[in-house]
């Protein structure tokens, strides 16, 4: 059978790859991207199943819209309209996905023909690079810095004519940690703002800042080709597969609508129900506060170690919120040598390539602190350090 071409050059996730080798029960892995499952509100999602069927009978149970559950909708259009005074987001301009990830799928299916540009931040989030890859774009990457995106980069990214759509996470981006400053963002909407492209603000770890103050969208309330993406995987579960698109441009979201249409009709409407009980009978705010208190001392706990096992020339970002620390190394180290060297001490991270468009050798890694105690931490750290 000759497979598509699409399918052909699409890599399959290096990470999903790797977690089968490093998942080993001895191994210190700092290479997952995955929620600490202490952070799971089990037994008031239990409760929550049993009062979504109570109040709602069969409705949960039966085929439901594709643009999700009005209730759920409001709820996020209120949530981020109290986070951001400027945003005015109704239920009309949001639309359940499954997860996050499929947002990035539809998107691309709807925007993108072969050879169209897309702007993306490098390193960026491979599951973006993926996505997007099935619509064989062409990839510009633009410098992720330590404040954000290089803005002269972008500006001459921008220029290209067949640029659609740009890609950012502005809030403790996947892979780096990093989050735009204020100014930066500002700078970001300046060069954007007249253009002809849609901009997307991927923002999964948004809520879970442990210092600093938040800080506002980059174009969400101030231009309708703006597109916030948001996700329950990181605060509720990730297993219930439930995120979002909001935004004004409103021929986007149908032309989105007619393509989750062919994908799967529409989210799942159980974890729809379940999820709108848990927010309206529970303390949500409260729940986000405990992990983000637990990320913290993870996170605290990793920088610490860095400090004091790490060799001064190798460099590393500290992150106000989210999941993740992001390593460089000397230049000409191979992060990919350094994980089979790793491996032999049962410790493992990402090593940086599949963040790239276009680098088969990089010396940059990726580390997870939020599924280890930090005592593992600072033992994996330990033994990183030997190898560094
Ligand atoms: N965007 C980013 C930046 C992510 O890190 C992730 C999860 N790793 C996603 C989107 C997808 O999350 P989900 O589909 O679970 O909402």
């Amino acid at each position: 059978m000759q497979y598509s071409d699409s399918i052909l050059k699409t890599p399959s996730s290096f990470i999903r790859n790797i977690l089968k080798v490093t998942d080993a029960y001895d191994v210190i892995s700092f290479a997952g991207g995955l929620p600490n499952p202490i952070s799971f509100p089990i037994d008031e999602l239990k409760q929550s199943v049993n009062d979504a069927i109570d109040a709602n009978g069969a409705k949960v149970f039966q085929y439901s819209t594709t643009q999700g559950y009005l209730p759920l909708r409001q709820y996020i259009a209120d949530k981020l309209n109290n986070k951001q005074s400027n945003l005015n987001y109704t239920a009309e301009d949001v639309l359940i996905t499954t997860g996050s990830q499929q947002a990035l799928e539809l998107i691309s299916k709807v925007l993108l023909n072969k050879g169209d540009g897309v702007v993306i931040e490098e390193p960026g989030y491979l599951g973006a690079i993926q996505a997007f890859t099935l619509r064989e774009p062409s990839f510009y990457g633009v410098t992720l810095e330590t404040e954000g995106l290089n803005v002269e980069q972008f500006k001459d990214a921008l220029k290209q004519p067949n640029v659609k759509m740009v890609y950012t996470v502005p809030n403790f981006q996947n892979p780096t940690g990093l989050t735009y400053t204020k100014e930066r963002r500002e700078e970001v909407f300046e060069a954007v703002k007249d253009q002809d492209v849609i901009f997307i603000e991927d923002d999964p770890y948004g809520e879970l800042r442990f210092t600093g103050e938040h800080l506002p969208y980059i174009a969400a309330g101030k231009m309708t080709n703006s597109v916030v993406l948001g996700s329950f995987s990181k605060t509720v579960t990730p297993g219930m597969r439930l995120g979002y698109i909001l935004t004004k441009n409103h021929e986007l979201l149908n032309h989105v609508e007619t393509a989750k249409q062919a994908t799967d009709l529409h989210t799942n409407i159980f974890a729809q129900y379940i999820l709108h009980q848990y927010l309206t009978n529970n303390e949500y705010e409260a729940h986000v506060e405990k992990i983000i208190a637990l990320y913290k001392t993870q996170a605290d706990a990793m920088l610490a170690a860095m400090e004091k096992y790490f060799p001064p020339y190798v460099k590393y970002t500290k992150p106000e919120g989210g999941m993740f620390v992001w390593v460089t190394l000397p230049e000409g180290v191979n992060a990919l040598d350094k994980f089979t060297e790793a491996m032999e001490k049962k410790v493992a991270f990402v090593p940086g390539n599949p963040f790239y468009t276009d680098k088969e050798s990089v010396n940059t890694l990726r580390l997870n602190y939020t599924n280890a105690t930090p005592e593992t931490i600072e033992e994996g750290i330990k033994r990183l350090a030997e190898i560094l």
